[in-house]
């Protein structure tokens, strides 16, 4: 009876958030109500404005669409559909976006479709590069300004470059005629608003390039003299929009050149703002857990140890600010305590990668990383599929990875422990992992993506943050039961709970020793290739801290 519930259980799909399609309309409309302008709204513009949505896919303090009705007559959201966001990665060609991030994708469109729909406007979904898309639409709808949030990555940039250069190309017809002179100012333009983060770039106590290398610093520092701006509120009626013939429907994933995946076990994120806004009211106000989070945010089983508010963040379909706002409230109405404030540490983190990634540029994505390491990393192709595929006879490991490909999510305990695996135990290039993490993650994103990478690797601009995460350890201190790896590694259930991280042979052999351990590998290699410890690592082994986890 018991194994066959725990069997049962093994095939059951959360769904987070846990509400209906009902509660989460009714959730979403209820917060944005508390967001809506009241009064008359003062609307100043004249003429047409596009708002190009890219991950900042919501309504609620979205200052992009906000200035973009300000400013205009006529408002019209656009979302291209890049080819480029569905080719594959820079150096080990995985696909660029996985099916899962995919579909999370497009339920972000679809939501926020409806969302403008409600509020008098629409979704113009276009499939091409935004650099040829938004001037020709500039050019038909007579648009001077094309308002978009600010990112700050290369690929991006890139893209940001080629549509404001192409935009200064269309000359504007004014409401007296078609200006002729090419070096008229009377040309559309691309403007970038910051939005992405919880204090805001033009707040902070330093220019970005100055940026302290330390997290502890950034963090008391912007703690101390900054202050974390209200969020955007929403006119009630955001139309008319102008008149569009076909606003086209969100695509179907075929469409992207992927196949539909269903997640058969684990959490099943849902995409868009209404679910956003549910999973922060029923991970704060009907569950109550922000009063915990401090204390359960290792975990790694099910929706409830952690927000798992990172999806919604990185496609923009929810905002720092507006999280940080209800802890506030929660504060006031029900106990502030260090739970709540933790919540807002770990976006406090979120933020410093952001912000990293403005000082580091390009080297966020080298091997060196941004301490121009030279390390001499294996891309032993064997080894990095076992990791990749859950293979490697770590139950830990194995776990953790299966439940990444099944779900696209993976807690952060489970993050830093495959990853201080694959770059210290197997030797393994740390970008190979990363660009997987990129492939599968719902909630990647560059800056947290590499940002995290690069610490785990030892190549990021803090060395204090080079840390080896020991498997026995771990598992010890955040599965003694064995539960997460039975969970997802069912052949483990059957197994006394205290061998189920080292089954011995019940489980596949080791695939390399650990080099903190006694595991003996599958061949004969004592160590991974490339596995051989750097003086730099001898020395961070000789001090003291808590540097071996
Ligand atoms: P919670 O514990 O509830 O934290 C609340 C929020 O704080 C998160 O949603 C997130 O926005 C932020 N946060 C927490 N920890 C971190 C952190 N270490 N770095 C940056 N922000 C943090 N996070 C991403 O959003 N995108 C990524 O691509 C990503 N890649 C990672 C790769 C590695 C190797 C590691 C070790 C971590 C990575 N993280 C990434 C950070 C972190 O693991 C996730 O943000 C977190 O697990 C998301 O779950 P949660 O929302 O329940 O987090």
């Amino acid at each position: 009876m018991q194994s066959s519930n725990a069997a049962r259980a093994a095939q059951t799909v959360t769904r987070v958030p846990g509400s209906g399609s009902e509660e989460m309309e009714r959730v979403a409309e209820q917060t944005l109500t508390r967001y809506t302008f009241d009064g008359v709204p003062q609307r100043k513009g004249k003429g047409v404005a596009i708002v190009w949505f890219r991950n900042d896919l919501r309504i609620l303090d979205n200052e992009v669409l906000f200035k973009a009705w300000a400013s205009s007559e006529a408002v019209l959201p656009v979302y291209c559909v890049d080819p480029r966001l569905f080719g594959t990665t820079h150096y080990f060609g995985f696909p660029k976006t996985g099916a899962l991030r995919a579909q999370f994708l497009i339920e972000c469109l679809i939501d926020l479709k409806k969302s403008l729909m409600k509020r008098g406007l629409n979704l113009l979904i276009q499939h091409g590069k935004p650099e040829q898309i938004l001037p020709s639409l500039a050019k038909a709808y007579s648009v001077h300004t094309v308002y978009a949030q600010k990112e700050t990555c290369s690929e991006e940039l890139n893209v940001e470059r080629l549509v404001s250069k192409n935009l200064q190309k269309v000359i504007l017809s004014s409401a007296e005629g078609v200006s002729t002179k090419s070096n008229s100012t009377n040309s559309a333009r691309l403007e970038l608003i910051w939005g992405c983060s919880m204090y805001h770039i033009d707040d902070l106590p330093f220019s970005c390039m100055s940026l302290p290398d330390v997290y502890t610093q950034f963090r008391k520092s912007v703690e101390s003299k900054s202050v974390i701006r209200s969020c955007i509120k929403v006119p009630a009626s955001l139309g008319p929009a102008p008149d569009v013939k076909d606003w086209e429907c969100v695509p179907e994933i075929s469409s992207l050149g992927l196949q539909q995946e269903k997640v058969s076990k684990g959490m099943a994120f849902v995409g868009g703002e209404s679910a956003a806004l549910s999973r922060v009211h029923e991970y704060f106000w009907k569950k109550d857990l922000l009063r915990t989070y401090k204390v359960t945010r290792n975990g790694m089983l099910g929706p409830d140890y952690s927000t798992k508010f990172s999806p919604w963040l990185a496609s923009g379909s929810l905002s720092p600010r507006f999280i940080y706002h209800e802890v506030k409230r929660y504060e006031k109405q029900r106990e502030a305590n260090d739970s709540t404030y933790w919540v807002l540490f770990e976006l406090i983190w979120r933020d410093y990668f952001k912000f990293l990634s403005i000082k580091q540029g390009n080297s966020l994505f080298h091997a060196g990383g941004p301490r121009k390491v030279k390390t001499n990393w294996s891309q032993d192709q064997a080894l990095f599929d076992a990791w990749r595929d859950g293979h490697t006879g770590y139950p830990l490991i194995d776990a953790n990875m299966k439940e990444l490909m099944t779900t696209g999510f993976m807690s952060n305990r489970g993050r830093q422990i495959v990853c201080s695996f694959l770059v210290r135990d197997m030797g393994i290039d740390w970008r190979m992992g990363a660009e997987w993490f990129e492939t599968c993650l719902l909630d990647y994103d560059p800056c947290s993506n590499y940002g995290n990478w690069t610490y785990g690797a030892g190549v990021g601009n803090d060395p204090r943050e080079d840390r080896y995460f020991s498997i026995p350890k771990q598992a010890q201190n955040y599965d003694p039961d064995g539960e997460f790896v039975a969970y997802w590694l069912p052949q483990l259930r059957a197994l006394p709970k205290e061998k189920r991280h080292f089954p011995g042979m019940s489980y596949i052999k080791p695939i390399v020793a650990l080099k903190f351990g006694n595991t003996k590998p599958v061949s004969n290699r004592t160590t991974a290739p490339g596995n051989r410890r750097s003086a730099t690592e001898e020395k961070w082994m000789s001090r003291k801290g808590n540097r071996f986890q």
